[in-house]
């Protein structure tokens, strides 16, 4: 059973009362829609909906979205789900992004509906996923509400000791609070009631997104070992949303950085890149590195860090570039491009001075390719473009200019003279039109000591 903190703001037990404290009921100022400043956390509703059979009551606190920040078919599923006689919810990251005042990436349905269920009621769906079988209903242009049914807790004390025990056990279905706690952080274990405007709390997520801190649903080290993977995700909403992430989880990744060595290769590989294409890169691989998470993942690049001289900012100027790109573009860059510019100055070092630059940059890459799972056609397109880039920055472009790499090496040579100011843009790619060089960027943060670990767990 997973072990969940009864602490102020934490997780609660299934068993344990919730006694909502005003202090949680602040609204967000970017979530407020009245002219109150405050809320109490609302009596429940007319029909008592929760409690039941010994069942964790949530605190409930009323939130009116304005006009059209919820999807309006998203909106659709939960409402004919709950005609249908359903409970259905928003929940995760959409419901985080509301309250936060950012727009959601997607939203998701979470439903006391089965799949079959589901699927029946809505005639443009489609069942996907083999273990965990949930439903896609597809709308117009596209999008894709993923309606899921509650799922609950994987309930061995062995599910820690492996991924896959962990996947089967992930599998059962389960009540509502069960869906919340299975969930990985507060700030996205938050379910909201469309049909009453309430955002549902069994996990103290409202509180942390008051306080904007990323915090475990339950203890940090076990939600850790049970999925290595959340630290990354951690590591993501810290930096994405701009949040703080509180000592004890801090302290927990430093403990279990090490558990990512089990993860599985590819899921690893699809966080490194979404942190790259966060738009918040810099501060994530800034938190990667303190926290000695690079030192797992990505060792190269930590040592080469480690190795700089005091002033050097280099790697986090272009990690800034590639932050100011994407969020200037409000699309991330090519995936190529994004691992050449995390890669490109421990790599260029890799490479200076040697005759065969391609098989330099091959034998630095390799183990990397091997730890991450990175696809062959990114690990061989970044080689290429590393190996080429001092004929480009030489104005030897030659023949390159008509190849299918040309466009990713352009923008990488480009992105790391902006970052850099080392030289002017170049004429004809697009990205000279953002104009920006070193000067424009913020002085880059002094490097600070990373943060011993006190216990290497694992
Ligand atoms: P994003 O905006 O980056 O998509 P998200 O919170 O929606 O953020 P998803 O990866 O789409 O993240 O996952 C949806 C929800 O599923 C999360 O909000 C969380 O509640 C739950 N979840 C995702 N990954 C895990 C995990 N590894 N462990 C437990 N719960 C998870
Ligand atoms: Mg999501």
């Amino acid at each position: 059973m997973v072990s969940r903190s009864p602490a102020k703001g934490g997780a609660r037990a299934p068993d344990e009362p919730v006694s909502p404290e005003p202090s949680h009921a602040r609204r967000p100022r970017e979530a407020r829609t009245d002219d109150s400043d405050d809320f109490e956390p609302d009596s429940a509703p007319a029909t008592p909906r929760f409690g039941r059979d010994g069942a964790p009551e949530p605190a409930q606190y009323s939130v009116e979205f304005e006009e059209g920040r919820i999807d309006p078919d998203a909106a659709k599923v939960v409402k004919r789900l709950t005609r249908g006689g359903y409970e259905a919810y928003l929940v995760g990251g959409a419901v985080r992004d509301l309250l936060i005042g950012r727009s959601p990436k997607d939203f998701d349905v979470a439903t006391s509906a089965r799949p079959d269920d589901v699927r029946r009621l809505f005639r443009n769906s489609r069942i996907i996923g083999r273990r965990f079988r949930l439903v896609h209903v597809l709308f117009g242009g596209g999008k894709v509400i993923e309606t899921a049914t509650f799922r609950r807790p994987p309930e061995h004390e062995d599910a820690r000791e492996s991924e896959d025990l962990l996947i089967r056990n992930d599998n059962v279905f389960g009540d509502a609070h069960q869906d919340a706690y299975r969930r990985d952080f507060t700030i996205n274990g938050l379910f909201y009631d469309l049909e009453h405007n309430l955002v549902l709390d069994w996990v103290g997520g409202m509180a942390d997104i008051e306080r904007r801190a990323v915090h475990t649903i339950g203890v940090p080290v076990v939600r850790f070992q049970e999925d290595p993977v959340r630290i990354l995700r951690a590591i993501k909403f810290a930096a994405q949303l701009d949040l703080g992430i509180t000592p004890e989880v801090y302290d927990a990744i430093v403990q279990c950085r090490g558990a990512l060595r089990k993860a599985a290769r590819p899921r690893l590989f699809e966080e490194v890149l979404r942190l790259l294409r966060s738009g918040a890169s810099r501060r994530a691989f800034w938190l990667a590195w303190e926290t000695g998470v690079l030192d797992v993942l990505l060792p190269e690049l930590s040592t080469y860090l480690a190795d700089l001289p005091e002033d050097d900012n280099s790697v986090w100027r272009i990690l800034q570039e590639v932050d100011r790109t994407t969020l200037e573009r409000k699309s991330p860059l090519d995936d190529t491009v994004l691992w050449a510019m995390l890669l490109l100055e421990p790599m260029r070092e890799a490479c200076a001075g040697e005759k065969d630059r391609v098989e330099a940059a091959y034998a630095f890459l390799e183990p990397i390719v091997d730890r991450l799972n990175v696809p062959r056609r990114i690990a061989d397109a970044v080689r290429r473009i590393v190996a080429l880039m001092p004929r480009v920055e030489a104005g030897r472009t030659g023949r390159f200019a008509k190849t299918n790499l040309y466009p990713a090496l352009r923008d990488v040579v480009e992105l790391r003279a902006a970052a850099l100011g080392e030289r002017e843009p170049m004429e004809s790619g697009e990205l000279s039109a953002a104009g920006t060089s070193a000067a424009d960027a913020k002085p880059a943060r002094k490097r600070r000591r990373r943060r011993k670990p006190r216990v290497d767990g694992v």
